[in-house]
C-alpha cells in the first residue's frame, strides 16, 4: 500500500517537472525577450530597474513630474480627509472619556 502510494507520488512529481520544463520552453519560444517594463507615458520598452517607470524622453519626464505633483496633492487631500473623518468618529468617543 505504502509502496504503491510512493510510486504514485513519484509519478506525479515527474509529470509536474515535465510540465514545468515544457512550459518554460514554450514561454521562451513565444516571447524571446528579457524581462522589461513599458514607459507609463509612451509605452516604449524600458529596463526593469527604471524607477519611476518612464523612459528618458523629456516629454515623458515632464509629463510624469506633472502627474506626480497632482498625485502628491491628491494624497495630501486624502490624508486630510481621512484624518478629518477619523477625528469626527474618534473625537466624540475621546470627549466622552475625557470629560
Ligand atoms: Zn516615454
Amino acid at each position: 500500500m505504502a509502496k504503491g502510494f510512493d510510486s504514485l507520488k513519484k509519478q506525479i512529481t515527474e509529470t509536474a517537472d515535465k510540465l514545468a520544463t515544457s512550459g518554460n520552453k514554450v514561454r521562451k519560444k513565444m516571447t524571446g525577450v528579457p524581462a522589461h517594463k513599458h514607459c507609463r507615458m509612451c509605452q516604449t520598452t524600458i529596463p526593469m530597474k527604471a524607477d519611476p517607470a518612464i523612459c528618458k524622453a523629456e516629454a515623458c519626464v515632464a509629463k510624469w513630474a506633472k502627474e506626480e505633483k497632482s498625485r502628491k496633492s491628491l494624497k495630501m487631500w486624502m490624508t486630510i480627509f481621512i484624518g478629518f473623518f477619523a477625528f469626527a468618529f474618534i473625537g466624540p468617543i475621546v470627549q466622552k472619556f475625557v470629560f
